[in-house]
């Protein structure tokens, strides 16, 4: 299991970026991270990694472990190879690289193991077997993700922290990425996936966590979040507000006036 328990980062000795953040990731599981921007969700895929040290980043109070072992001060390379792996926001690849050296790159940590994970990757992208000599900065933005995610999955991971892999893409490249995801889980890894697509998290997901100001504001099982009301309003957008969206607590609140006002 990869935990944060009551989890406080701090950036730059000031800005209180997480605030009491308690998340379980259980080893196999989908788990979705939803929230708007600037709530945290970055700050906790760095806490869970740690790459908070070269954002000048702190965890000041609370714990990430992974099976009850603290990473709190383990360097980002040894916790790749324990077996957590983080896919950047905005894909970050070599683009100057073809696809194969950007997928031999991730295996830095797996040398052993990098024919048999380069072929699996091949497997789940058919695509990049394709284009494995091709230079990645050329390649469609559907197509960089593929390379990203096959990148992380070069040094074979446990769990696999996935930040907004479909932000920016086509329905049907979304719908590529979803199931790739479920592939990835069938075969025992573990994803934490942070999406602004809440349909998308929570459809394939078995828990959900919504954050707001760095604070965890929802934790329940992601079948439920699809239900409640306030998720739908604000995520889902089923119900948007006239002047534009509003904040999660805004919502709540004024749906609790408009409950206590009936
Ligand atoms: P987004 O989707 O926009 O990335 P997020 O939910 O991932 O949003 P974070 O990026 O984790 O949110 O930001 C949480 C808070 O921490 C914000 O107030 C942000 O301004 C602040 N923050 C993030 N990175 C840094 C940094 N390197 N230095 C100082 N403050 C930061």
């Amino acid at each position: 299991m990869l935990k944060a328990s009551n989890l406080e980062v701090v950036y730059d000795d000031v800005v209180l970026a997480l605030r009491g953040v308690s998340v379980q990731i259980p080893d196999g599981a989908i788990v979705a991270l939803l929230g708007a921007n600037g709530a945290g969700k970055s700050t906790l895929l760095r806490a869970l990694t740690g790459l908070l040290d070269i954002h000048d980043g702190e965890i000041t109070k609370g714990q990430v472990s992974l099976d009850d072992r603290s990473l709190n001060d383990v360097n980002p390379e040894k916790i790749v190879t324990a077996g957590v792996r983080q896919v950047l926001e905005g894909r970050r690849l070599f683009v100057e690289l073809t696809v194969e050296e950007n997928l031999k790159v991730g295996a830095h940590t797996a040398r052993a193991e990098m024919a048999a994970n380069l072929e699996r990757v091949y497997d789940l992208f058919p695509k990049l077997a394709d284009r494995r000599a091709q230079t990645a900065g050329y390649l469609s933005g559907g197509e960089q993700q593929m390379v990203a995610m096959g990148r992380a999955l070069m040094s074979g991971p446990r769990y696999l922290l996935l930040d907004e892999p479909t932000l920016g893409l086509a329905p049907l490249m979304v719908e590529m990425i979803r199931d790739v995801i479920v592939t990835i889980n069938e075969a025992g890894t573990g994803i934490l996936l942070v999406e602004q697509n809440a349909t998308m998290a929570l459809s394939i997901a078995r828990h959900g966590y919504v954050m707001e100001n760095g604070r965890v504001v929802l934790d329940r099982p992601a079948a439920e979040l699809l239900r409640n009301d306030d998720v739908r309003e604000f995520y889902l957008g089923l119900h948007p507000g006239e002047d534009g969206r509003k904040s999660f607590r805004e919502i709540k609140h004024y749906r609790r006036k408009k409950r206590w006002s009936a």
